[in-house]
């Protein structure tokens, strides 16, 4: 089982480095989980190309973007690996919807909640359960709140080592690895959309706007869907890890 003590042998000054390091520090499941984003489509390429054992999952909330699903057809045929769906469970889903209605999540930030919960964090549940260490595609510039983010950390939620081996990349520099690369990314992103998720819940950004401030556009203050924050809605972030070691 990896503890805190791993996260000081995950290390490397490259994110493929970072991501090697870490299959070494961690013997068991590591977990990439996608949304295909440019950086998580980085994060692909890194582990498909260098050929590392991760697992690859995604979040299928039934809400995403047409593009989004032929990203992931044509993902997993550039690579040769499949991306595991988890979608929300069934009878959690239709309670909700026929209670609240398929769009009720624009009615109030808890019903908006709600949903997150429903089709992501409750998924994201099942994808991580059983792994020593989850993969994402966090950087710390993408917004205000996600400042604080660490190459690693202790997750207390999901009890494993959480990495971010893109932390300290500005978008530039992941813009100009996948171009350099060829590594297939959304149609979205030249429209606008720098952070995507669920259709319904992300809009285009104009210039000078903060990365996610297209994500949950009507709602004020923090732009976070549950996946990366503890139990008191904090972003999980490196001084936690030493506070749980
Ligand atoms: Fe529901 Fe929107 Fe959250 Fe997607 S982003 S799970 S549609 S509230």
């Amino acid at each position: 089982m990896s503890t805190p003590a791993a996260i000081d042998a995950i290390a490397g000054a490259t994110p493929v480095e970072r991501l090697r390091a870490l299959r070494a520090a961690v013997p068991g499941r590591i977990v990439f989980t996608t949304s295909f984003g440019i950086e998580d489509q980085a994060i692909t390429h890194l582990i498909a190309t260098a050929g590392l054992d991760f697992e690859l999952a995604t979040l299928d909330t039934g809400r995403l973007f047409p593009e989004t699903y032929e990203l992931w057809d044509r993902t997993e045929a550039r690579y040769g690996r499949r991306i595991r769906a988890f979608q929300p469970d069934r009878d959690a889903l239709e309670a909700y919807v026929g209670s609240n209605g398929v769009n009720g999540f624009y009615n109030s930030i808890e019903l908006r909640q709600a949903c997150c919960a429903i089709r992501k964090v409750e998924p994201l549940g099942r994808a991580l359960a059983g792994a020593e260490a989850w993969v994402t595609g966090l950087r710390a510039d993408q917004s205000g709140d996600r400042g604080a983010v660490a190459l690693a950390a202790w997750d207390a939620e999901y009890r494993l080592v959480k990495v971010a081996p893109l932390f300290d990349l500005s978008r530039d520099q992941v813009v100009a690895f996948a171009e350099a690369e060829h590594v297939p990314i959304s149609p979205l992103h030249a429209k606008g959309f720098t952070s995507i998720g669920c259709a319904p819940c992300t809009r285009a950004i104009a210039p000078g706007e903060d990365e996610r401030a297209g994500r949950w556009w009507w709602e004020q203050g923090a732009k976070e869907c549950g996946l990366h924050v503890d139990g008191s809605g904090r972003l999980v972030r490196d001084d936690d890890a030493r506070a749980a070691a």
